[in-house]
């Protein structure tokens, strides 16, 4: 049978704070489709919190550039993360990652080394198997929308809602690099589709927990689509679930 979310414990916690049923939605998808946009838009309408997985990643990366050790090294890695304590702190419009009791500067974990970073070490079944609890123990709150590459697949396949977002690359490539150039960073759009593309690649043929559609997701091609559309098109489905 297919495991349900809010029995028990979740009943309780769902009755007191009203009628309206508090559900786990995953939002899954590749680099630039629109997640994070839609995802913190979405959490802010239903009064959920919004759980960035990419940060996490991101944050396990920064800390292995910040050390200069090797991301292809398993062993190296290893070495890390048993020395490593990851924090997430929710704030009104996300999450802030702690790393070692210090939080991280949310710029420096966006850089393109970063992002190609966080993607190689992503592949480590030792780093996937590191971040599943913390990921899943921030999925115990009541209402939590949940973005990243496996979520609907892998970490919460009990979600209540899964959708998966996919747009074509140019589309997201031009969406990347207008938001590299509004935040004064200088990437040509060549360079950013070339930069998706191979990260893309990398999460989509990984062994381990690749970037799919989990069976039951809504599929929403946001190649034309507004965020604000999106969001009103998933409010569709996530309404006969309240
Ligand atoms: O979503 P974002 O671009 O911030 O993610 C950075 C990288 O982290 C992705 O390219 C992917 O390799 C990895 N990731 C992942 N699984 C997740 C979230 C992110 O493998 N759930």
């Amino acid at each position: 049978m297919k495991p349900t979310r809010g029995q028990g414990a979740g009943d309780h916690k769902e009755k007191k704070r009203g009628s309206a049923r508090r559900l786990l939605i995953t939002i899954d998808g590749p680099a630039g489709v629109g997640k994070s946009t839609v995802s913190q838009s979405l959490a802010k309408h239903l009064g959920y919190v919004y759980l960035d997985t990419g940060a996490l990643y991101r944050a396990v990366a920064w800390k292995i550039q910040q050390l200069k050790s090797d991301p292809n090294d398993p062993i190296q890695v290893e070495a890390i993360l048993s020395h490593t304590d990851i924090g997430i702190l929710p704030q009104t419009d996300g999450i802030a990652i702690q790393i070692d009791g210090v939080v991280v500067e949310p710029g420096a974990l966006r850089t393109p080394e970063v992002s190609q970073l966080a993607s190689t070490i992503a592949a480590l079944p030792r780093v996937r198997a590191w971040l599943l609890p913390v990921q899943r123990k921030f999925g115990e709150a009541c209402g939590v929308v949940a973005e990243g590459r496996d979520m609907g697949t892998r970490v919460f396949p009990q979600a209540d809602i899964k959708f998966f977002l996919d747009a074509d690359v140019t589309v997201r490539a031009m969406r990347r690099h207008l938001e590299f150039a509004q935040k004064g960073r200088d990437q040509s759009l060549e360079s950013v589709q070339e930069d998706m593309t191979a990260r893309d690649r990398r999460d989509r043929t990984r062994e381990i927990a690749p970037l799919y559609p989990a069976e039951e997701a809504t599929i929403i091609d946001t190649s034309h689509q507004s965020a604000d559309q999106v969001v009103e098109q998933m409010m569709k489905v996530i309404a006969d679930r309240l």
